[in-house]
């Protein structure tokens, strides 16, 4: 089906003015040092994320504007002026230089989304350290793997989440403290073994912080992503990638002063530090932070509460809000919006046009992935809609496509989305795997791993992931964590994940397995094995499970995803040359 071309948002929409007005002449004049010149620095020299999020605020106006305002699961709810979040992270900066830590070390956050976690990411920066957020709903498979890679040597957690990973922690020699986050009234756990209680550390530290001396060169935040082989990496960021976040904010996200903010996104993806923490406060605005889960009636309750106007979504979550009825958002105010963005997996078309048709206003998707640490490729106020396209690249960036020479490619040809480096945001390495990040440049580019195309007008249109790796509601999963799992149980001889195309979640992670020996296919044995991944991963493991008698695998042993994923869509196998003989 076609699509109308969107021309502009709705006028009553259009204000306040876009940042971002003429896209064509600033692209054209675009000097990153020019970004710079918005930011503050730190008093005396240097660059961190929390002195440009927090701290410069409290010397202007701004001081006393709400930055954040908090709704629990439970509907408690609690808010934070700049000042305040100033006084709570230089408390646990002090308490982590207490503890002894250093610039450079490694410190993990395992937490939902209260406001500690925010108040510990930011104290971490402020200490020189490293932040390493993981997402709550993982089991404890990956989290240990994470924390073993990183060498992370404090984690601040809450009772529930600590109980889930007690049995993993005699495998983790160098974390050396646990901080546990204890909300009033919420958990009833005592204390175990040498933890040390966050609210206690908090009521003992000074209230004043001078934050270590970083530049922007200096490492920030960690972000593990999937690839298709291995384990995951650990993503590392600088501290000057807050010129992209700030700047992507500013344009494509069009943040202005007065606005209420939400962005959805759990900081255990890169989405929730860049465009959940950095974005917003570098900008200076107020956001809204909700704890809980995907509801549609409380996510448009949360807009009409807070009168949100700036709203940064994904594509999973459209889709559920879609099934969840048109005349649902018609039973909310929600007309404080003005803009809404959505980014992490394909946008359908079909969803940027129910926006207009539910709530009034198109859906600006947006492209870019844990290791370009900002958007790259965003759709803006200002720009026509090509209901489908992920837009246009930001200014200072530029995007191609490649052949398989990484050659460029001209427009309407499909190919590798690839990337000039250069930009501040981009990750400077993978942790500990130098070698895998060198492997992501070809002839200059940086490549994603995407394919796609780009139309004579410079529009970019997603096609698909050029690996085996597994979208699943935003969720990057690589198969290998997911298989090494499986083959951890009695049963199974060898496993195979593919993602498998879904209406709601882009993709369903779905294993095959072959079983030993003496084993025996029963709908019994398949719940058991899927129930057997679900507790060690969690939000990752795999929803369906297909016994097979074996594997396809290429000669050298590797199996053939490709081939799975091929018969179970019933598509042609493609070239099977290397394929292994039964
Ligand atoms: P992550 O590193 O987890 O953020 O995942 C990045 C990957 O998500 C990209 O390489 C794409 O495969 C996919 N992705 C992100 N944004 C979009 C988008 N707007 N359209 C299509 N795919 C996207």
């Amino acid at each position: 089906m076609e699509y109308p071309i969107i021309e502009k948002p709705p006028i009553h929409k259009m204000e306040p003015r876009p940042n971002l007005v003429d896209y064509e002449s600033v692209r054209r004049n675009f000097q990153w040092e020019d970004v710079k010149k918005e930011l503050d620095g730190l008093p005396g020299g240097g660059l961190n994320i929390a002195h440009e999020a927090i701290d410069r605020h409290t010397m202007t106006q701004r001081r006393g504007r709400v930055a954040l305002y908090w709704e629990g699961k439970s509907g408690e709810t609690e808010t934070y002026t700049f000042a305040q979040l100033k006084e709570e992270t230089d408390k646990f900066a002090n308490v982590l230089t207490t503890l002894g830590i250093r610039k450079g070390d490694r410190v993990f956050i395992f937490m939902e989304r209260v406001p500690e976690l925010y108040i510990a990411f930011f104290g971490i920066l402020k200490a020189g350290a490293v932040a390493g957020p993981l997402f709550s709903a993982f089991g404890p498979e990956p989290v240990r793997d994470r924390l073993k890679d990183s060498g992370a040597s404090v984690l601040i957690t809450q009772p529930e989440l600590r109980r889930r990973i007690s049995h993993m922690l005699p495998e983790l020699p160098e974390l050396k403290h646990i901080i546990v986050v204890n909300k009033k009234n919420r958990d009833l756990y005592p204390l175990q073994d040498n933890d040390l209680s966050y609210e206690e550390l908090m009521a003992s530290a000074s209230p004043q912080f001078r934050i270590v001396h970083t530049t922007r060169d200096d490492p920030a935040i960690m972000h593990y992503t999937s690839g298709t082989t291995g384990k995951p990496k650990g993503a590392l960021h600088i501290h000057g990638a807050v010129l992209g976040h700030y700047i992507t904010g500013k344009w494509v996200l069009d943040m202005h002063d007065e606005d209420i903010y939400w962005c959805t996104a759990d900081p255990g993806w890169v989405t929730g530090t860049s465009y959940g923490m950095s974005a917003p406060w570098t900008n200076g605005i107020s956001q809204i932070i909700y704890e809980g889960m995907f509801r549609a009636n409380a996510w448009y309750g949360m807009i009409q509460k807070y009168k949100v106007s700036v709203w940064y979504t994904a594509p999973t979550a459209i889709r559920m809000l879609m099934k969840a009825g048109e005349h649902l958002p018609k039973q909310y105010d929600l007309s404080s919006l003005r803009y809404i963005c959505s980014v992490g997996e394909p946008l359908n078309p079909e969803a940027v046009m129910w926006g207009l048709k539910a709530i009034g206003l198109p859906i600006h998707d947006n492209w870019w992935q844990t290791e370009t640490g900002c958007i790259l490729i965003g759709n803006y106020p200002l720009m026509p809609i090509r209901p489908g396209s992920m837009g246009k690249p930001i200014p200072g960036v530029s995007p191609a496509i490649l052949d398989d020479n990484y050659n460029v490619l001209p427009s309407g040809k499909e190919g590798q989305l690839a990337v000039k480096p250069g930009w501040p945001s981009m990750f400077v390495t993978y942790w500990k795997n130098a070698s895998l990040y060198q492997s992501r440049f070809k002839n200059g580019w940086y490549i994603t791993g995407d394919r796609a195309n780009m139309d004579k007008d410079g529009y970019f249109w997603f096609v698909g992931r050029a690996d085996d790796v597994i979208k699943t509601a935003g969720h990057l999963v690589g198969p290998f964590e997911v298989e090494s799992v499986l083959i951890e149980h009695p049963a199974v001889a060898e496993a195979g994940v593919i993602g498998k195309p879904d209406p709601l979640a882009y993709e369903i992670v779905k294993a095959f397995v072959s079983l030993k020996d003496g084993y025996l296919q029963s709908e019994a044995l398949r719940k058991e094995i899927l129930q057997f991944a679900r507790q060690r991963l969690q939000s990752i493991a795999p929803r369906e499970l297909d016994f097979v008698p074996s594997l396809p695998k290429t000669r050298s042993g590797k199996i053939m995803r490709r081939l799975l994923k091929a018969r179970e869509l019933g598509l042609p196998e493609g070239d099977t040359s290397t394929l292994e003989d039964d």
